[in-house]
């Protein structure tokens, strides 16, 4: 049976008790032959040698990085000389000059250590070659992409409603999640909704498409027995070429998920139907109002009812600029994130020049333009921003490398490269829902980071030298084989 399957948390519980238990006799004979104890000792031995192994099998592994350059997450300044001490899956000790007698000693003496990255809109499992569509959606397709998402240095993704059932029925999901299979973990917003008429691509035809808001209840209901991270909806019509959904639909999807206590993340374009959505409840926009510039009342709004903003500024970018050969496209590092075939029909003169001339090209260019306004002034209003691209809905829209063009972009926009780090850090552990183990460098988290080359604090993209990706305490990828 592979690991992931239908009984991997009792296959792993089981295979841990009985480990810990056969621990536990052998000690119990030594203690018996020194103390002669009684029958009620040594069951009470038992106990405590069964509980104390448990506690000890956590804690074995030590693991001390010294001399490290540390960028936490939180948007501090990086420290320089800082060692940081590991047990088991946690960090447990950040300082400068800590000893730790057995632990594995890693010096780190000109690197730079940044929490991993985490992506809180993408897709995973549809793309393969130069298409995407449900029949790629097999085990081994998903756990690719989830190894290539990790080799880029980010351990935890959402994927964003177009997840099938595959992932929930043999708990495939829930394993990533546990940290069972390598590559990032699997947060889904399971089947997302839409319109009833829009025609949809393969790859969507699981969403959800109430007719009426009647028909809600019974859908929450149904999609909460999967528990999605968030519930997911489009509210666009596509530059005109589709039906928007109406206000009553998405009213009632927000309420019957709150009723659940499932928070309802939605695609938009409009600046007019982020307000209203969010007057409705909304509580993540998940990519860049991109029609017009956000006014002050939409960013009171926003800010005073706590809505995370998704930018997803690579997916305004990926739109036009293979038309305008972005200095990227030679990259390695770029190369290396494409699935096979893409490279070549990305460089293919009549794929620029059927871009370049598209009627969209320049409508295109000035929403990404709007879109990058936009973040900085959402930005400056303090609301909370988070990472996400949509990467993995297209060939195009490459797993891995967009989450770093992502940041370049931010900063583009006008952030530092410490808020952009935060941003993909920090507060899209937030947008996930696991800010409380995840997304900062400190003592009481998951050890899950990543060791780098060259400090990104002046240059955001050095956050692509990546020499070591760290997961739950152990290192998991020595980064991207460049192409
Ligand atoms: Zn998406």
């Amino acid at each position: 049976m592979q690991i992931g399957q239908k009984d991997d948390f009792k296959k792993y519980f089981k295979i841990g008790i009985s480990k810990q238990y056969s621990v536990g006799i052998i000690m119990v004979k030594t203690q018996k032959n020194i103390f002669m104890k009684s029958f009620f000792f040594n069951f009470l031995t038992i106990f405590l040698v069964v509980n104390h192994s448990f506690s000890y099998s956590q804690t074995t592994a030590s693991t001390l990085l010294k001399n490290v350059n540390l960028i936490d997450g939180t948007g501090s300044a990086s420290q320089n000389g800082i060692d940081i001490l590991i047990q088991g899956d946690s960090i447990v000790k950040i300082q400068k000059g800590i000893t730790a007698i057995g632990a594995t000693q890693i010096d780190l003496s000109g690197k730079t250590l940044i929490p991993s990255l985490i992506s809180a809109h993408t897709h995973v499992g549809t793309l393969k070659g130069n298409t995407s569509n449900a029949e790629n959606y097999t085990r081994e397709n998903i756990l690719r992409h989830l190894k290539k998402y990790q080799d880029y240095g980010i351990n935890n993704i959402l994927v964003m409603g177009t997840d099938r059932q595959l992932i929930f029925k043999n708990s495939l999901r829930d394993s990533t999640v546990a940290g069972l299979l390598l590559g990032a973990r699997l947060f889904s917003a399971g089947y997302g909704f839409n319109t009833p008429d829009d025609a949809p691509a393969s790859w969507m035809n699981l969403l959800l498409r109430p007719k009426t808001a009647e028909e809600v209840p019974a859908m929450i209901e149904k999609l909460a027995l999967l528990k999605p991270t968030v519930v997911k909806m489009w509210v666009d019509d596509h530059g005109g070429k589709a039906q928007k959904m109406k206000p009553e639909i998405y009213t009632a999807i927000i309420n019957e998920a709150h009723k659940k206590g499932i928070r309802v993340a939605a695609h938009l374009f409009y600046a007019n139907d982020a307000s209203a959505l969010i007057d409705a409840g909304l509580d993540i926009i998940a990519h860049s109002i991109r029609d017009k510039e956000v006014d002050a009342a939409l960013l009171k709004k926003m800010k005073d009812k706590n809505v995370i903003y998704i930018p997803t500024l690579s997916l305004d970018e990926y739109a036009y600029i293979y038309g305008d050969k972005p200095y990227w496209i030679q990259d390695g590092f770029f190369k290396s994130s494409l699935e096979p075939g893409v490279y070549e029909m990305i460089t293919s003169k009549e794929y620029q020049d059927k871009i370049k001339n598209s009627p969209d090209y320049e409508k295109n260019k000035t929403a990404s333009k709007i879109g990058m306004i936009n973040l900085k002034k959402i930005h400056n209003a303090g609301i909370t921003v988070a990472s996400g691209t949509d990467s993995g809905a297209y060939p195009i829209r490459a797993q891995g490398f967009s989450e770093h063009l992502e940041m370049e972009l931010m900063v583009e926009a006008g952030l530092t490269p410490l808020q952009a780090i935060t941003v993909s850090t920090k507060n899209a552990a937030l947008a996930i829902g696991i800010n409380n183990k995840y997304g900062l460098v400190q003592i009481g988290k998951k050890a899950d980071f990543i060791v780098l080359k060259n400090s990104p604090e002046k240059d955001i993209k050095n956050t692509r030298t990546i020499e070591s990706v760290w997961k739950d305490g152990k290192m998991v990828s020595k980064g991207v084989v460049k192409k």
